[in-house]
């Protein structure tokens, strides 16, 4: 299978998405945000292009103001503001770079480079760029990669506004990916990883936040895209609902979404249209009901503390008060009676709450080896209501 690392996040996202994308081929609109990210990117490329006079600072919002495509904002001010921020963008960049005193090796560079799959037989801890047997690819590219005083860099622009934590910039699988491409295009420099740096430049901020890659990082990142290939060929694609819909074009198909678009596709009843407010209403009165029952509850119990009486009448019936006891086991006595009998391990369950509490104390790959452990246990629907 061939995969990129963009579409690897997708299925990673949402699964359903990458369906779409990938495997029915439907074409997506593109949304302002990608337009923006694209031309910023193409900005960069422009003016780390070697040349001999690199371009000054209005050369390049020249080219940006040139290549600007106004046609997917929605109105004036939204253009407006989406502009003034890649001029800032630029800007900064500016203020905080000597764009000549870069040794650029490479921009928007393209890579393919095979990974072995270990049900093949070959060796799946192989770094990429030795085949051995079935494989698959992995493609992308690779914003800038630059030669630095004893080593390199890698080097991928990000427009988003949020930012990682440095843990994450160090474990972060796209870097660990591009330095795999580097590696199969330069194996020599496997002996020097300490000298290469990865990089994640946020233009919004004018931040760049760096790290550096084992040799167990890169392993680790090959067998990650051998496990969502594994997944993907299960070929089972589920919607996963996230902020990230928003910018995710492919609405009016989701099932997810798709009723909301409901006046456009005319399939609607009247009377499927009452039911979803009638049900919306009826679950808040539910729900004020129920704060209702409790208060009225901690009234009486309090009364027939104070009264010392364990039942209270009225015309409509009478309420008794009863004692609920909940026991528990001792441990250790309940071990040492059943382990003999051998039956203690069947009374052991995994507890998914605390698993989930150490999950960020163990190391990485005994992370993934929890992960790949999971299995579907039992699954069923029910209703849930996000009010507007
Ligand atoms: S709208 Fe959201 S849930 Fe639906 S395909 Fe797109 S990303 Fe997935």
């Amino acid at each position: 299978m061939r995969l990129s690392y963009s579409a690897l996040e997708t299925f990673q996202n949402c699964s359903l998405k990458y369906k779409f994308q990938n495997i029915d081929k439907i074409k997506e609109p593109k949304s302002k945000e990608a337009v923006f990210g694209t031309l910023i990117h193409g900005t960069m490329k422009f003016i780390h292009n070697p040349s001999l006079l690199p371009p000054k600072l209005e050369d390049a919002l020249d080219y940006f103001s040139k290549n600007w495509n106004s046609d997917v904002f929605e109105d004036e001010l939204e253009e407006r503001s989406a502009f003034s921020m890649g001029v800032a963008m630029i800007q900064q960049y500016y203020k905080n770079n000597i764009v000549s005193e870069y040794n650029i090796v490479d921009l928007e560079s393209r890579f393919a480079i095979e990974i072995n799959d270990p049900k093949s037989g070959a060796n799946p801890s192989e770094l990429p760029g030795k085949v051995h047997g079935a494989s698959h690819i992995i493609s992308g590219i690779i914003d800038r990669i630059d030669k630095t005083e004893d080593g390199y860099e890698i080097i991928d622009y990000k427009t988003t506004k949020k930012m990682p934590s440095q843990d994450k910039v160090d474990n972060d699988l796209q870097l660990s990916v591009y330095l795999n491409a580097f590696l199969a295009r330069y194996p020599k420099e496997a002996a020097n990883l300490d000298k290469i740096t990865v990089s994640l430049y946020y233009l919004k901020h004018g931040v760049k936040l760096s790290s550096t890659r084992t040799l167990e990082q890169l392993k680790n990142a090959n067998q990650l895209f051998l496990d969502v290939i594994a997944e993907i060929e299960k070929g089972i694609f589920v919607p996963n609902v996230t902020p990230l819909c928003d910018w995710c074009g492919f609405q009016k198909i989701c099932p997810m979404w798709k009723h909301k678009f409901k006046e456009e596709r005319k399939i609607d009843s009247e009377e499927i249209n009452t039911a979803i407010g009638d049900y919306i209403n009826l679950k808040s009165a539910i729900a004020s009901t129920k704060t209702q029952f409790a208060q009225l509850q901690e009234k009486i119990t309090k009364y027939m503390e104070q009264e010392g009486v364990e039942r209270v009448f009225s015309d409509e019936g009478i309420i008794a008060q009863t004692l609920r006891k909940t026991y528990k086991y001792d441990e250790k006595q309940l071990r040492d009676i059943l382990e003999p009998l051998d039956k203690w391990e069947s009374v052991l369950k995994v507890d998914g709450i605390a698993l989930k509490n150490i999950m960020s104390v163990l190391p990485v790959s005994t992370r993934q080896d929890v992960e790949r452990s999971r299995v579907l246990d039992k699954e069923s629907k029910s209703l849930t209501i996000k009010k507007k």
